[in-house]
């Protein structure tokens, strides 16, 4: 890119956005209480490429912190705790003055009653707050379903490239880098966006294995295409039964027709692989799973309790697994050492902080959050740990039962890493199974893991998609709609938002 000394004046650039997934499957609701919300240094101080003398092309950009809202994934939003940030974020833009440029950090899956496409929302209000003179980058996840009405309303927009999602701050980083290049040079590309009706789990496009790995790892060679800027694809989000719901690519880039092309080319190869997609390691019930994991050689034997996953929008309380592990005579006969992470549980962990570790509690636990798909189940035996809500990580005890220890938790959090579990004294590295509630394996789970097996539990995830029973999904779609007609994949060319505002925009 070219650049004059005219064009290195600072460039004020603003970052807010609200990021959750949500399944509309789920009982469970998220409160404003719900979200990590962060202003000022503290919400810079998540995007590391804004410190001084990070790069090269962030110097001379003066970052504007707004607001910015995480949560983990789980149910949808509850309208007032939406309009709360909704409003937030508007106020702040409207503070801010003039910018140059907006990141718009958004997943692309959040769910509000009664809106079909909330993020498009955001995003034109947001829009309309900015004024076509600045320009919006949005970064999201590739479990987002992204409309046109969304991409429209954006002027660069991308996703992860990893599930696990290992890149999660180089796409905001991209997106972010990306912005600066288009004030810079005063390139205003176009954006070609395709819907492929097809809607998988992300347990089926993981890019551990084929076909995502290689579909994905091809997008950066599709951004080095002359007339690129960017190219991204999202399998979408299959827990929430929305009409957006599909997977999608668009292609960002200078010239339209290149942007085109490249974008039915990729479109059209994710719905020729859309039979190739399988889960990323075997499957089975529940008691499957639980026989597979005693009969095992390798260990530790890592069990995927997929179904009721929080880090896909579950409610994180449903004790199937549990109670088919508590049940099993096998296990109980083995000797072997178990540990389950978790259920979700204020109360019962408040009970066993008070009755303290060492002393025996008769307790029922779960199903309270996501009533339809679990009850309360019977949990008798002795407190190995608890802790209250101002430990690291929140509330917490360990039950053991014969060879089981239950983790229960006070809050819906993911138990990704090792030290979540050492923090609870629990060693998952020295146990024979190790009962997650996850779907495909985070990396340290994947590194602990010598076999492992995805149980198919019912849940507000549900990986067996008909079983959930989707009513407003727009059809037909793969692989509801088995027989369905190869799908128009002509990609719609988003021109410029600004593009009559731009100096020198592209032609
Ligand atoms: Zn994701």
């Amino acid at each position: 890119m070219t650049t004059t000394p005219e064009d290195r004046r600072p460039l004020l650039i603003g970052i807010g956005g609200i990021h959750i997934e949500c399944s509309t499957f789920t009982p469970h609701t998220t409160s404003y209480d719900d979200f990590d919300v962060r202003r000022g240094q503290n919400l810079l101080a998540l995007f590391d490429f804004t410190g001084p003398g990070a790069h090269e092309w962030t110097e001379q950009v003066q970052w504007v912190p707004l607001v910015h809202a995480r949560a983990v994934p789980g149910g949808p939003v509850r309208p007032a705790a939406y309009a709360a940030l909704r409003d937030e974020l508007l106020g702040r833009l409207d503070e801010a003055g003039p910018l140059d440029g907006l990141l718009l950090d958004l997943h692309g899956a959040m769910h509000v009653p009664g809106h079909d496409d909330i993020e498009a929302e955001l995003a034109e209000a947001v829009a309309g707050a900015v004024g076509p003179g600045c320009l919006i980058s949005c970064p999201t996840d590739l479990h987002g379903s992204i409309t046109e009405e969304l991409v429209a309303n954006v002027d660069l927009i991308t996703a992860h490239r990893l599930a696990p999602h290992e890149d999660e701050w180089i796409t905001r980083e991209r997106a972010a880098r990306h912005l600066v290049q288009c004030l810079r040079t005063g390139q205003r590309p176009a954006k070609a966006w395709v819907r492929i009706p097809v809607l998988l789990p992300g347990e089926k496009t993981s890019t551990q294995v084929e076909p995502a790995r290689g579909l994905y790892a091809s997008l950066a060679e599709t951004e080095r295409v002359r007339g690129v800027l960017d190219a991204a694809l999202w399998v979408g989000y299959a827990w929430a039964d929305e009409p957006r719901s599909a997977a999608a690519v668009v292609v960002t880039g200078t010239d339209e027709r290149t942007a085109c092309a490249q974008a039915r080319r990729l479109a059209e190869r994710y719905w020729s692989l859309r039979d190739d997609f399988a889960f990323v390691g075997p499957t089975g019930t529940a008691q499957q799973a639980v026989a597979a994991a005693v009969s095992a050689v390798r260990r530790p034997f890592v069990i995927s309790d997929s179904g009721d996953n929080p880090t896909a929008g579950g409610a994180g309380d449903v004790p199937h697994l549990l109670s088919v592990l508590l049940g099993d005579k096998d296990l109980a006969a083995s000797g072997l050492s178990t540990v389950y992470a978790a259920v979700v549980d204020p109360e019962a962990v408040a009970a066993c902080v008070s009755a303290g570790p060492g002393s025996t509690v008769d307790l029922y636990v779960g199903g309270r959050l996501d009533t339809v798909h679990g009850q309360p189940v019977r949990l008798t035996g002795r407190v190995d740990f608890a802790c209250g809500p101002h430990s690291p990580g929140g509330a917490a005890a360990v039950v053991h039962t014969g060879g089981v220890r239950t983790v229960l938790t006070g809050e819906r959090r993911p138990f990704h890493h090792i030290e979540d579990f050492t923090r609870l004294g629990l060693d998952p590295r020295t146990s024979d199974i190790v009962v997650v509630k996850i779907g495909y394996l985070e990396p340290e789970l994947r590194a602990l893991a010598a076999d492992w097996m995805i149980a198919l539990t019912p849940g507000g995830v549900d990986q067996d998609l008909p079983r959930l029973g989707h009513r407003r999904l727009r059809r037909p779609l793969h692989p509801f709609d088995p027989d369905m007609p190869a799908p128009d994949l002509t990609p719609r060319l988003i021109p410029a938002r600004n593009a009559a505002a731009a100096p020198g925009a592209a032609r």
